[in-house]
């Protein structure tokens, strides 16, 4: 039922991604973090080698890799840079909007496009006052016969500043929230579409971010991705598919922090012996690995799902926030292995600190996460284990060892609040433990209805 083992066509993407990490990524990455510069060529590299749009359906012209590839592609490129594989795998957050929209004619025009010549896509609905409130956008999408005038600006987009088109989420209206948004595709050099200079950023400075400003930009009602009303739901399910890798961002760039860390422990001598015999460092080394492992697992369930096509919102958000914050937790580790040489610029640990430092908040911040995970407890999560007032606690009142003798066929009552059981036909009087009324007891098993 359960099959963890890759495919040999899997496999042989992953080493196709691990090649090009080692041969095109490690050599200039701290040149371009150093510069704060996308390195465009690499990226253009990344295309010709196969390695970006892998998700795009065959149909339009793509390989039609499934979210598991991407995340072990994803997984092997951000293991030599985090900002780079921003940067590479952007085009599938900005595409991902028009492959869950339902217009064909979208699809085959900028997917097929975008399979065979090198364009870039980016992704918006971030404003410069609004995040993670989805719903308080307030770039405006105003209705002109068949058109849509936009207005409004977008920050934070990553490669804002290089990309051909944009899938922009807008509002009809800010009061109506959720209701109001709808969603476009907009080519970046139409008439009033202005990019902002590049942010300067703590990490990930090989991946281009910018604002994007609208001036009464016009477009043409059959760029419309989500009519107004279907564009936030559309940014939830964009989501749920980008998640998985971004948690798989955060497993290659632990997976690399761990590696670098067990090198240096071999390498680092302190009171005359290498780190590495120390078994508080062995402990250390070893729940890094078993974060990256777990990290990796989550990921791949979550894939999984989207590639299956079942309902995968709590497993990306699960894979996103725990690969994310075990990677925090696991390059922070490698960061204090290496001591002072990591906080340094010649080792490689301290743009890893910076990089992944990022993952925690795009994509929906670390306390989104929660929040979603919580909602889904408090909403359509169902229990196995029947609710607390019919659990049948019975261990110590009259407790004999003698289970049918203690216990039998005789009636049990719970109390409400300290969760005290009375045997007996009736129930007691009042609690002898919190003296809440008898009348207040339930009756739990067994005789209980529904408890066996
Ligand atoms: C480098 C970079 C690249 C990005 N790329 C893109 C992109 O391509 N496209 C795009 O659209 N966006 C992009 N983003 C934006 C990113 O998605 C947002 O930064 C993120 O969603 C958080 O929004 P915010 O920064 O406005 O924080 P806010 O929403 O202002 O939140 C501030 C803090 O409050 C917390 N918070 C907010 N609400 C709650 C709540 N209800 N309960 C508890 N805590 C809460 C947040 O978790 C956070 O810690 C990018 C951001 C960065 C930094």
């Amino acid at each position: 039922m359960l099959d963890f083992t890759l495919s040999p066509e899997q496999l042989a993407l992953r080493d196709k991604a691990r090649e090009f990490t080692r041969k095109e990524i490690l050599p200039v990455a701290w040149y371009y973090d150093e510069l704060d510069e996308t390195p465009m060529p690499v990226l253009r590299k990344a295309f010709d080698a196969g390695l970006m749009n892998g998700d795009i359906p065959k149909p339009y012209g793509g390989r039609g890799c499934g979210m598991v590839e991407g995340t072990i592609v994803v997984e092997e490129i951000a293991a030599g840079c985090a900002g780079l594989a921003t940067s590479i795998f952007d085009n599938s957050l900005g595409m991902a909007p028009i492959m869950l929209s339902k217009k064909e004619h979208l699809k085959e025009r900028y997917l097929r496009e975008i399979a065979q010549e090198f364009k870039l896509i980016c992704f918006g609905t971030s404003e410069p006052t609004m995040g993670s409130d989805v719903a308080g956008m307030r770039c405006i999408a105003q209705k002109d016969g068949d058109d849509y005038i936009l207005n409004g600006t977008k920050y934070w987009i990553t490669n804002g500043g290089i990309a051909d088109y944009m899938s922009v989420f807008a509002t009809i209206d800010p009061k109506l929230s959720h209701q109001g948004i709808c969603a476009f595709v907009v080519e970046m050099d139409r008439k009033g579409v202005s990019r902002g200079k590049h942010i300067p950023k703590l990490g990930q400075r090989c991946s281009n971010t910018t604002g994007v400003h609208f001036k009464d930009v016009r477009v043409p009602g059959e760029n419309v991705l989500a009519e107004p009303g279907e564009g936030f739901l559309l940014a939830m399910k964009t989501f749920d598919r980008t998640r998985p890798p971004i948690g798989s961002f955060g497993v290659g760039a632990a997976r690399s922090a761990m590696e670098f860390a067990v090198d240096y422990t071999k390498r680092r001598r302190t009171f005359g012996s290498p780190l590495a015999n120390y078994q508080a460092i062995q402990f250390k080394l070893a729940d890094m690995y078993m974060k990256v492992e777990t990290a990796r697992l989550l990921t791949w369930k979550a894939a999984y799902e989207v590639d299956k096509g079942v309902s995968s919102n709590v497993s990306s958000s699960i894979a996103k926030l725990y690969a994310t914050e075990a990677a925090f937790e696991v390059v922070s580790d490698a960061l204090q292995i290496f001591a002072g040489y990591g906080y340094t610029k010649m080792y490689p640990i301290e743009k890893l600190f910076r990089d992944i430092r990022l993952l925690r908040i795009y994509e929906g911040t670390s306390e989104i996460q929660h929040l979603i995970l919580a909602g889904q407890l408090f909403s359509s999560y169902r229990p196995v284990m029947p609710p607390l007032n019919e659990v049948p606690v019975m261990a110590w009142e009259g407790n004999n060892g003698d289970f049918s003798e203690a216990v039998g066929s005789r009636v049990a009552w719970r109390c409400p609040i300290c969760g005290y059981i009375h045997l007996g036909d009736e129930p007691p009087e009042e609690c002898p433990y919190c003296f809440v009324r008898g009348t207040a007891f339930k009756r739990v098993a067994p005789g209980a209805e529904g408890i066996a």
